[in-house]
């Protein structure tokens, strides 16, 4: 009989294959104590199973290559620092010296110790650092055992476990893995970023899924839906191989789309942009013929490491995003740290109490002005490479923009001076995620050059729903009237102002809300490259005129339901 689990689609796609039951990382190694004669010996043991994983992760380093090596080296990069953890590696040798166990053993306690520290942490990132020294620990087991470690799959088989570390995603794949499922997790930690850069079908808070799932199930998954079917029937087979066939389909048709206009039926042309965290990205975005990059997120440099990248790593960066564009704008996010985004810098406090209402975004670059004018300044010298905007995340007040503003005056004069090649203009804009900065935007849209509205944090402000909170079920979501209005009240203004104004949170990216957006009048997307062609044929297949003629009804939805059934009546033809 096919049993029927549910989780969360993170990574679009489906699969079928055969589930390798991966438990969680607690050792199972039963209590062994040695004579004092073999203490010597024992670490010994331990410390050449150290020294063979961290050869083992220097190679695997060496290995990485191919357009997400920089992303994932740097998660290995935050494993071997783990290795050379005095806090890890101290205690185990007083373990095998004082207390007479076993390395094995010893590792367990001491993986045990750390794992209730972790777990008595406030900050949620802090807190799930442990699956990172999990990960460590069980490299460090597999060589005292003798067994190789490591993302084990087997071409076919769909990884089941209770999380997935970013940096095992790209070797699950190369072994053939098409799809992995996990107990928890959310769509928008960096796994799934990850995983829909590298299109690996990716199911996250499936949380039955280890109780449920045996080695070796044939398993159905949807990236998609999030759903799970347990050893399908045959009605279960024949509807996924037709869910294939109609895949391929649309993908054939939509590959059709790269080079055509975004031209809706009634001949109005919509600028899709971008977003970026990758070079993979990058390139995705110009083969796609997006018209630029609306958001490339910079955090993702400063995330994973132990020092920040200073300004020459940053610029590279930046002026490789430009060229890789060549010529179209590029959109460059100034950081966003803060709240779910924690570096490892000390430069996002910990023990704020309420981070995502805390030091975030700019105004964490505005509390740290050496950090933000490195950043600034290697942002302006890309612009020497071709246009390059500047954007603002997390702007609540027009002193912030303010401050910015003459900020990036100062650095870019002071960079002309100097003789560097820096464009006339860089437009500064700024973000809109603060429900404050979107009612009261006519009080700055004036010192503004374009805004782009962050859905993703606009929708957790204002509806006072955790982005990342399983738990809150449709409570966060974009469809809620609160939401439609107050997006058409900023599009308005906009307009009103002359303003450019793009969409770049996920909503830009569901060809499902196109017309919704579409009927609100916005004229510019921002989204992920591998949604950049379903939004295009949706738009092509929309009429503008007849969408706006009901952008009324849509605002007189009085919840979720009613603005669905906006939708479904949208997509009528
Ligand atoms: C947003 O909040 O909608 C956004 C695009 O920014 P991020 O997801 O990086 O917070
Ligand atoms: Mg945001």
């Amino acid at each position: 009989m096919p049993a029927h689990l549910p989780g969360h689609g993170a990574s679009r796609g489906s699969a079928l294959g055969r589930a390798r039951v991966r438990l969680p990382h607690a050792l199972e190694v039963v209590e062994q104590r040695i004579p004092a004669a073999a203490v010597g010996k024992e670490l010994r043991r331990l410390h050449d199973a150290v020294d063979s994983t961290r050869a083992e992760m220097h190679i695997l380093r060496e290995r990485l290559h191919g357009a997400l090596a920089k992303e994932v080296g740097e998660f290995l990069d935050l494993h071997a620092l783990l290795l050379d953890d005095p806090e890890l590696l101290h205690g185990l040798d007083e373990l095998i010296r004082a207390g007479r166990y076993s390395a094995d053993y010893a590792l367990r306690l001491q993986r045990d110790r750390l794992a209730a520290v972790f777990d008595g942490m406030d900050d949620p990132y802090l807190k799930s650092r442990m699956d990172d020294l999990d990960h460590v620990i069980g490299r460090i087991h597999a060589h005292l055992q003798k067994r190789t470690h490591g993302p084990k799959g087997v071409a076919g088989d769909i990884l089941v476990s209770d999380n997935v570390a970013p940096s095992e995603l790209a070797q699950l794949q190369v072994q053939g893995v098409v799809a992995v499922v996990t107990s928890g997790g959310s769509p928008l930690s960096h796994s799934a970023i990850l995983a829909r850069s590298l299109h690996m079908p990716l199911v996250v808070g499936a949380s039955k899924a280890l109780q449920k799932i045996n080695d070796g199930d044939v398993l159905i998954v949807d990236g998609a839906s999030g759903s799970i079917v347990i050893e399908p029937g045959p009605e279960e087979l024949r509807a996924y191989r037709q869910r294939l066939r109609e895949l391929a389909r649309e993908q054939k048709e939509l590959g059709r789309l790269r080079s055509k206009p975004t031209r809706s039926k009634d001949g109005i042309d919509i600028a899709l942009l971008a977003n970026a965290e990758s070079r993979e990205d990058v390139a995705n975005a110009h083969a796609l013929g997006a018209a630029g990059l609306g958001l490339y997120r910079t955090e993702f440099l400063f995330l994973q490491r132990n020092e920040l990248p200073g300004e020459e790593e940053q610029f590279l960066c930046y002026r490789d995003a430009v060229l890789g564009m060549s010529g179209r704008p590029v959109t460059i996010r100034t950081l966003d740290l803060g709240a779910d985004k924690a570096d490892r810098t000390g430069l996002v406090l910990g023990n704020e109490d309420n981070p995502a209402l805390g030091l975030r975004g700019v105004r964490l670059s505005l509390a740290n002005g050496d950090l933000f004018d490195t950043q600034l300044r290697a942002i302006v010298r890309a612009s020497g490479y071709g246009p390059v905007r500047v954007l603002v995340p997390m702007v609540s007040s027009r002193e912030e923009i303010m401050a910015v503003r003459r900020r990036l005056k100062r650095v870019a004069g002071n960079l002309r001076k100097q003789g560097a090649e820096v464009a006339d203009d860089i437009p500064l804009g700024a973000m809109i995620e603060v429900p404050s900065a979107a009612i009261a935007l006519h009080a700055f849209v004036d010192v503004v050059d374009f805004l782009s509205v962050g859905t993703n944090d606009l929708v957790q402000y204002l509806l006072a729903a955790d982005r990342n909170n399983d738990t809150l079920g449709d409570l966060y979501s974009p469809l809620n009237p609160g939401v439609i209005r107050l997006l058409k009240h900023i599009i308005n203004i906009a307009n009103e102002h002359r303003t450019p104004v793009a969409v770049c949170g996920e909503i830009a990216g569901d060809a499902t809300l196109t017309p919704l957006l579409l009927a609100l009048g916005l004229t510019e997307f921002s989204l992920h490259p591998a949604t950049l062609l379903e939004v295009r044929k949706a738009i092509r297949g929309s009429d503008l005129s007849a969408l706006k003629a009901r952008a009324g009804k849509l605002l007189q939805a009085r919840d979720r339901a009613g603005i669905e059934n906006w939708l479904k009546l949208a997509a009528r033809p």
